[in-house]
This record gives C-alpha cells, sequence and structure tokens, in this order.
C-alpha cells in the first residue's frame, strides 16, 4: 500500500494524525500525509512530526518519504502528530498557481511560441520559470503580462483540481485545463497580488521570469 496523498484531498490541512508505517535512518513513512513531497516543480514542505522537523520530503514510487532532522523517538505503527509550517505552504500555494495564471498571460501576450522551456521552481520565496525567447524581452509587455495576471487574481475565479486516473489537473473558467499535481489555493483572489519580474538569464534564447507575492503575510 502507497502512501495516500492527503494534501489533494484538502490542500488547507496543516495538521494531522498519522500512524508510521516505516522507519529507516532519519526516514519516516506514514500511512496517509498532507507534507507535499519535491516535484512537478514545487518545492518540499517542512514542519514537525511528533515535534521532530521535517527537512525533505520525497516521493519514491507510491510512498512519501519524511526526512527528519534526527532519528525519531517514536516507534512503527505509534500515532504521530504532525504540523506543518502553514505560512510557508500558504505562499508556496498562491505562488504555484500565480505561475499557472503567468503561463496564460504569457502566451496571450508574446505568443505560442514562448512555452516554458523546463518545469521551474516554486518555493515560499518566488516562483522562477524560464521561457522560451527568440527575441529580446521587452520589458513593458512584461509589465502588461503582470497586470493582466493580477487582473485574473482581482477576477476571484475558482480554482479546481481534480485526478483522472494518474494525472491530476488544474483549471479556471476561461483557461483549458493543465496538468499538475502541485497544492492550490481554491479561488486565484486568495494571491491577494503578484509581481512578475525578469530574473537572471538562463541562457541563450530563455528569459527566466519571477514571480513575487506582493504580500507576504497570509
Ligand atoms: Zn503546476
Amino acid at each position: 500500500m502507497g502512501t495516500l496523498r492527503l494534501y489533494w484531498l484538502d490542500p488547507y490541512t496543516y495538521r494531522f494524525k498519522a500512524r508510521v508505517e516505516s522507519i529507516s535512518g532519519r526516514d519516516v513513512v506514514l500511512d496517509g500525509t498532507y507534507f507535499y513531497p519535491q516535484g512537478g516543480g514545487q518545492i518540499y514542505d517542512t514542519g514537525t512530526i511528533s515535534g521532530i522537523r521535517v527537512v525533505g520530503v520525497r516521493r519514491e514510487g507510491d510512498l512519501i518519504i519524511h526526512t527528519l532532522e534526527s532519528e525519531p523517538t517514536f516507534t512503527v505503527g505509534s500515532e504521530v502528530e504532525c504540523l506543518l509550517d502553514w505560512d510557508r505552504r500558504y505562499r508556496i500555494m498562491k505562488l504555484h498557481s500565480a505561475a499557472h495564471l503567468l503561463y496564460y498571460a504569457m502566451q496571450e501576450e508574446f505568443g505560442e511560441e514562448c512555452r516554458p522551456a523546463s518545469p521551474g521552481l516554486t518555493d515560499d520565496k518566488k516562483s522562477r520559470e524560464d521561457y522560451l525567447f527568440k527575441e529580446k524581452l521587452d520589458l513593458q509587455r512584461l509589465q502588461k503580462v503582470e497586470e493582466r495576471v493580477n487582473e485574473l487574481i482581482r477576477a476571484g475565479f475558482e480554482i479546481r483540481t481534480w485526478s483522472e486516473g494518474e494525472k491530476r489537473y488544474w483549471k479556471i473558467d476561461p483557461y483549458p485545463a493543465m496538468c499538475c499535481g502541485g497544492t492550490h489555493p481554491k479561488n486565484t483572489s486568495e494571491i491577494g497580488g503578484v509581481k512578475v519580474g525578469r530574473g537572471k538569464k538562463p541562457g541563450a534564447g530563455k528569459e527566466r521570469i519571477e514571480i513575487t507575492l506582493l504580500q507576504h503575510s497570509t
């Protein structure tokens, strides 16, 4: 039996109880978890399991493995109290959905060839993604992209996520669905507002676009 991916059932749960399935050194597997494992362009969650810091979360096959800062004091079969760093995770959720809005706004402004060159990475500070660019990036047009993203945020679109077989989808009304296994808020308005900027140039024919949240509190 794999680990139940509870973060998909409710991305807003940050405190939960779980049963310990296995322990190997500092690595712990639970029967189900709300800790998001690194992947799909989203950084892993941090927090505590039975008061011990979680310093890494990864997926191996159908198991989710939490790496603790020190060897656990609990045993296999016991029930543990788990707590996510919610402020951090909520910022990640907002920035991840903002990265999806950016994708549509970039396509509208720069055309379909302007696609992400790699999955990018969203953490609690910023979202960064490399887009293919044949020409020089016009910063005034990037400003228009920022305005469009903020317009979509203010419009308050419901964000829907669902599973179909092995795949997970993300959608807001104006656009077609996209594949995404990340965690997201329920409505674009929760993002609040963002700044879109140009990052360090990643190489020829590409531009790094970065998103930060306007307010860092929740
Ligand atoms: Zn995504």
